[in-house]
């Protein structure tokens, strides 16, 4: 049995007490917002109306692709302030930030990402950027090629691996080697999908084959710096300086990646309709309770229509 309420089930009293009983209140995205980059009907009023109520308001979506710039421009409809932008991106350079990192980052990874690390004062090294030629296509040049880039590898403390358009299978050995020979190297990781949705016809490839190899060849686990891993709730309530996480509401669209998430702060949650997740998979019985939401509204125009009076 569920043990989800329905937004349109509860009393006015109920949903005055939660409105009240929160703070802050976290937003997904796509699918909660947005529509790729088109606004969802609802989620302006929404966000303005909560603004309004003095709850903090901070946006915090997978999006690896775009800068934080580009977020903005698509949550336009919602005023977003810099630093109310979240992405798995952000949150590695927090995380970085937060422990005082001071050696280089071998990164697998966009050049987004890369240009982020180097804007905010850190040491990047891609397999592109080492003297990387295999002189043949044998075993005994791939050991030089190990020997010659780990070496040059020794100031690296930490390693990224997230998705890379650019990826190419001798970076991942050299990912490997690095692990191998360098044990205390701190191994984070981005967006780790596996494939998704591009056109009817064709889909796209994600990082978790290359990322899962790397964990598995190595014996070494990422620590997750995309939803739903635990380091982006910790960055999240670090740079909120939430005190009480039960006085954050999450409101997303995901059962995994929004509601597994943000039932980990522990935070309330609300599931909206709105992007992925269809009503029938809610109420399947086989949920899990980790994935169960605490409501679930149509979408953010159900919730501003409740709560516009107050
Ligand atoms: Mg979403």
């Amino acid at each position: 049995m569920s043990s989800f309420k329905y937004l349109s089930e509860i009393s006015e009293n109920e949903l005055k007490k939660l409105i009240q009983s929160i703070d802050t209140v976290f937003f997904d995205v796509d699918g909660v917002l947005t529509l790729s980059t088109t606004p969802i009907p609802g989620a302006k009023e929404c966000v303005a109306k909560l603004r309004k109520l003095g709850k903090r308001i901070g946006f915090v979506t997978n999006n690896t692709f775009s800068s934080v710039e580009l977020l903005m421009k698509t949550l336009d409809h919602c005023e977003p302030k810099e630093d109310e932008i979240n992405t798995p991106n952000t949150v590695v350079v927090s995380f970085l930030k937060d422990i005082n990192f001071n050696k280089d980052i071998y990164l697998i990874g966009s050049t987004l990402l890369r240009s982020m690390l180097i804007e905010a004062g850190f040491s990047v090294v891609r397999f592109e950027d080492l003297n990387n030629e295999l002189k043949g296509e044998n075993y005994g040049h791939l050991l030089e090629l190990i020997e010659e880039t780990v070496a040059s590898c020794k100031n690296v403390g930490a390693m990224v691996l997230c998705f890379d358009f650019n990826f190419n299978h001798l970076a991942s050995q050299i990912a490997t080697s690095i692990l191998q020979h360098y044990p205390d190297v701190l191994l984070l990781s981005g967006l780790t999908d596996d494939i998704g949705p591009l056109t009817k016809k064709f889909t796209a490839v994600g990082s978790k084959y290359y990322i899962d190899g790397i964990q598995r060849w190595t014996n070494r686990q990422c620590i997750q710096m995309a939803k739903p891993g635990l380091a982006f709730k910790d960055v999240l309530i670090s740079k909120y300086g939430i005190t009480d996480p039960s006085r954050v509401l999450f409101i997303g669209d995901n059962l995994a990646s929004d509601i597994a998430f943000a039932k980990n702060g522990p935070f309330k949650t609300i599931l909206v309709l709105s992007g992925v997740t269809s009503k029938s998979d809610v109420e399947n019985p086989e949920l899990s309770d980790d994935k169960k939401p605490d409501y679930v509204a149509d979408s953010l125009a159900e919730l501003y229509k409740r709560i516009a009076q107050y």
